[in-house]
């Protein structure tokens, strides 16, 4: 192939690699249906080398992918077989912590907790926080505008950023490296490579927004019965507690399910809804906070961890390892408005045991940001597959108006079933930014739209 050949020439042999030297990562990410290894992997050092690569690829028509921690859970990151994936492991590092103005600049390929802890050694906060924290890389969190387990209180990873550089299709390099937390001089461009999972252009550098410490975080686990107490406990601890950095629900299936096979037991009855409340308000507020609960029927029981590790105990039955065992196990992403996720887990649940009534189903997530994620295992019948529990999840939801992804993006996985979230205008504009930015279609092809 003579691409490969004028990448050697213009990048040096040891940024492109080919069959054996590509290892496994490349053929897919964390949703681990991706089984089809790129053509080959380039590896550029710089944003002058990204811009290169694109040039090259573009000239010769050559589809590209780009690749980060390889942690996405949509497939986005999969190749088909057809691309060269391009591999931002090497644009790492922390160019610069501005404590006056609180921010951070940072290359694509610097893992999440590199930054997090850059920020914290300069007495700062970066409120981006997720499991994956120690693969995934900044340039994944903002391709698919990553949320976790801190929106309730900062926002998804598109609030965390001032400023962003990225490589077009032709390799122009578009600068945006914004330092102000105000500035309206026309179009904010650097949105359209947020949340766009690599097909409009390869982000290489940014400025991310940090904020003060939050402070001393208490982790608390409640006890509720039915899912309107914990929407009460939602609006109850804002009013009351104010500063809440997370608020994380599990059905009782989700919850017992992990705690059983972690052996952790934090009540002496099971409840139908745990939910983990965090908040940086004083242990009297808190306690003071509790007692009204459960006095007010709010909630059934309570604990307040006293310790790290106790803490630590709480989320591991929240972060469900032990669910990740199951066979055929789909990990679901959906948003719907608050006070209607309730309903919506009864009718998928009954919906999904209808037609699979062995199947394992239960439900999870930040239901502080109408986020919930539904786990479903099951074996399937004869001319079944995923797409069988995907046509029900997304079925029962569409009456909801809610959204097939609130946080993982769409990929592949979920690209059949986006017209289900947006309109036919939505996507035909979709279309048209894709092809202003991207006239050869060789980012990322079949992916979103
Ligand atoms: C244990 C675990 C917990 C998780 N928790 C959460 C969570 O709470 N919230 C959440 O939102 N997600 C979560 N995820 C999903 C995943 O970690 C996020 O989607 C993450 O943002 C992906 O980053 P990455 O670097 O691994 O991207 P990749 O998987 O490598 O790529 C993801 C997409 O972004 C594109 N891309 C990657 N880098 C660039 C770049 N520099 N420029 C342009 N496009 C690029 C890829 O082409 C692909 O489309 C979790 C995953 C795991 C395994």
């Amino acid at each position: 192939m003579s691409l490969l050949e004028d990448l050697r020439a213009a990048l040096g042999p040891a940024a492109v690699l080919e069959g054996q030297e590509m290892g496994s990562k490349p053929a897919s990410d964390m949703s681990y249906t991706g089984n089809t290894p790129p053509r080959a992997v380039i590896r550029p050092r710089s944003t002058a080398e990204v811009a290169t690569t694109l040039s090259l690829c573009n000239a010769a028509g050559v589809p590209v992918i780009a690749q980060g921690g390889m942690t996405g859970l949509a497939g986005g990151a999969n190749p088909s077989g057809q691309e060269i994936a391009i591999s931002l492991d090497l644009l790492r590092g922390i160019e610069e912590v501005d404590t006056a103005s609180a921010t951070m600049v940072v290359k694509a390929g610097t893992p999440l907790e590199e930054c997090q802890q850059a920020a914290a050694a300069h007495g700062l906060f970066l409120a981006l926080d997720l499991g994956s924290r120690g693969s995934c890389h900044i340039g994944g969190n903002l391709s698919t505008n990553a949320g976790g387990i801190r929106v309730i209180r900062y926002g998804m990873a598109r609030e965390q950023v001032l400023g962003l550089e990225a490589v077009l299709a032709d390799g122009t390099v578009l600068s945006s490296m914004n330092r102000m937390l105000k500035n309206n001089a026309g179009y904010d461009l650097k949105h359209l490579f947020i949340g766009s999972e690599g097909t409009l252009g390869l982000i290489t550098r940014a400025v991310l927004r940090l904020h003060p410490p939050p402070g001393e975080i208490t982790t608390m686990l409640c006890a509720s019965a039915t899912y309107e107490e914990v929407v009460a406990l939602l609006r109850r601890a804002q009013s009351d507690l104010g500063n809440i950095v997370a608020f994380e629900a599990m059905w009782r299936d989700y919850f017992s399910f992990n705690a059983d096979a972690l052996k952790l037991r934090f009540f002496a009855a099971e409840h139908p809804f745990c939910v983990i409340v965090e908040s940086t308000a004083s242990r009297e507020a808190i306690e003071t906070f509790l007692a009204a609960c459960l006095d007010d029927g709010l909630i059934a029981d309570a604990l307040v961890a006293t310790s790290h590790a106790q803490a630590r105990q709480i989320w591991s039955v929240r972060e469900g390892h032990p669910i990740e065992a199951l066979p055929n196990l789909l990990n679901f992403d959906v948003s719907l408005p608050i006070g209607q996720i309730g309903h919506y887990a009864e009718a998928c649940t009954a919906a999904l045991l209808k037609r699979w009534p062995k199947a394992h189903v239960s439900f999870y997530g930040h239901v502080g940001d109408s986020n919930v994620h539904i786990c479903v295992s099951t074996l399937y019948g004869p001319g079944e597959d995923m797409h069988s529990v995907d046509d029900i999840v997304y079925g029962v939801l569409a009456p909801y108006h809610g959204s097939i992804s609130a946080e993982h993006g769409i990929g592949t996985l979920k690209r059949p079933y986006l017209h289900l979230s947006r309109s036919a205008e939505e996507l035909a504009l979709m279309r048209r930014v894709k092809s202003a930015l991207d006239p050869k279609g060789i980012l990322n092809p079949g992916k979103v739209i």
